[in-house]
């Protein structure tokens, strides 16, 4: 045990005391370290976080209650958790430039429900109070309680349509977004894939919505936030920009200027674990104009704060203001390039016809394929990607015409240009050697040999790239 490092001795320790309760659990924890070394990911929402960042969720912060903000909490004895919380916030505000940031929110989408809640009080509900003389919702009368739940739910959002890269969560109808709001779409322009501009301003001024909705889950160009924010000023919007997918471009500043969101929005929600390689969570950032509503998420809207997270947050956003990081960020994007340039290459069409950003989006339909028979035709060949709806998508949103592939965790374990060359030449292998199954969407046909030989160089790709070096399980 002496000759082991501390993130060996760390791990193996713990997994023992774990395997003393239920052993499956070790071994699953176990298992999952090793599945991860083997595949080659591109999926463009995952990454790997360092594992000072994981140490520092399993801790005694996960059995403490602090409904509240920092000094101002429903229970007693937060003091350790509020040194958590304010180192986390100090950092946070520092490698975004952002004046106030909220690191409660445990996922992207509470911290988009926080986003919302506090723009409807902010614009719905203070005026109202005000008008009326009165302090808070309790003063109400029933008649004017009413009023105001039903001003609630008839509020305008203007969000980036699904099969432009959008996301569930802005505004549409199965989720509880689209429920809140009333909303509609902008898209990208079908002649260059990319976001147009002038539509959103026509939309904008037609609809005039009181929320303004920016940032994607699937879009592989920059966003220009200069402009979508000149649009919110002459609508009276409130600009919001959900960048969970690109924060890492934003704290590495790849994205600055009329792309850096914190710059041009009122408000700004985010994860912590995309790519900017934290804990699974999210965050909020805005200016001291919205900052008192942003920090009533908890318990308006999220459930008690995650003091562990916070602490792993804490040291996510420290690791991220480090200039490694920067370098980091800048190859993730060469990456993506590198990889999207060696696709196009070699004959595979891309939506909007390449990438300024971590992920780019194939549109498979040229092969006669489904996303998800390349998507499965792709694994069963050690390729690891995810099915995405390309613009206008034939097939919908289950079974889709698009793969989307990211470089932001292969970045990570260390791949650079040219293995990403190599892994576009077995991403069109395998995708010119699938065929649909004759009447299916989703069953496909793949030389079994075909498909042992790229999950074969796939391994090999990676073996010079070691997962987790530091980590010897034994
Ligand atoms: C991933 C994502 C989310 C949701 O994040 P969770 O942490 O899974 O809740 C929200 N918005 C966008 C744009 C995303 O890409």
């Amino acid at each position: 045990m002496s000759d082991l490092n501390a993130e060996s001795t760390a791990y193996r320790a713990a997994l023992d005391v774990v395997r003393g309760v239920e052993p499956r659990i070790a071994d699953a924890i176990t298992k999952e370290l090793a599945d991860q070394r083997e595949s080659l990911k591109l999926i463009a929402s995952e990454n790997y976080a360092s594992p000072a960042v994981l140490l520092a969720m399993g801790n005694w912060f996960s059995d403490k209650y602090a409904e509240g903000t920092i000094g101002r909490r429903f229970y007693a004895g937060c003091q350790n958790v509020d040194t958590v919380e304010a180192v986390a916030v100090e950092h946070a505000t520092a490698l975004f430039g952002a004046p106030y940031a909220y690191v409660q929110p445990h996922s992207g989408i509470d911290a988009n429900l926080v986003a919302y809640w506090a723009v409807l009080a902010d614009r719905v509900e203070a005026p109202r109070l005000k008008k009326l003389e009165k302090r808070q919702v309790n003063d109400l009368t029933d008649a004017e309680w009413a009023e105001l739940r039903a001003a609630f739910g008839n509020q305008r959002m203007l969000g980036m349509s699904l099969d432009a890269g959008g996301h569930l969560t802005h505004g549409f109808r199965p989720n509880i977004s689209g429920k809140m709001f009333d909303q509609r779409s902008y898209g990208v322009d079908p002649a260059t894939g990319q976001i147009d501009y002038a539509a959103l301003r026509e939309t904008a001024r037609e609809f005039r919505p009181l929320l303004i909705v920016g940032g994607y889950s699937a879009y592989p160009r920059k966003v220009n936030f200069r402009i979508m924010r000149e649009i919110a000023d002459e609508v009276g919007a409130t600009f919001m920009v959900d960048m969970a997918h690109f924060a890492g471009l934003v704290a590495g500043k790849v994205f600055t200027g009329d792309f850096d969101p914190i710059a041009n929005a009122h408000i700004v929600t985010t994860t912590t674990h995309k790519s900017l390689r934290g804990p699974r969570g999210g965050a909020v950032f805005c200016g001291p104009e919205l900052s008192d509503q942003v920090d009533r998420g908890c318990p308006m809207v999220l459930g008690g704060p995650l003091g562990h997270v916070m602490a792993a947050k804490a040291i996510a956003f420290a690791e991220a203001r480090r200039p490694e990081f920067a370098q980091y960020a800048q190859a993730i994007v060469a990456n993506s390039r590198a990889l999207a340039e060696g696709l196009s290459r070699r004959g595979v069409k891309l939506v909007s016809g390449g990438t300024d950003n971590h992920l780019a989006l194939l549109d498979v339909h040229p092969f006669g394929l489904t996303g998800r028979q390349a998507e499965q035709a792709l694994l069963s060949s050690g390729i690891v990607t995810n099915r995405n709806a390309v613009p206008s998508d034939p097939n919908g949103a289950w079974y889709t015409s698009g793969i989307r592939v990211g470089t932001p965790a292969l970045t990570t374990r260390g791949l650079g240009v040219a293995e990403m060359d190599q892994i576009a030449e077995l991403i069109h292998t395998v995708l010119g050697a699938t065929t649909p199954a004759a009447g299916s969407k989703a069953k496909y046909q793949l030389d079994p040999a075909l498909a042992d030989r790229v999950s074969k160089q796939a391994s090999e790709l990676l073996a010079p790239y070691p997962l987790y070096p530091e980590v010897d399980l034994g």
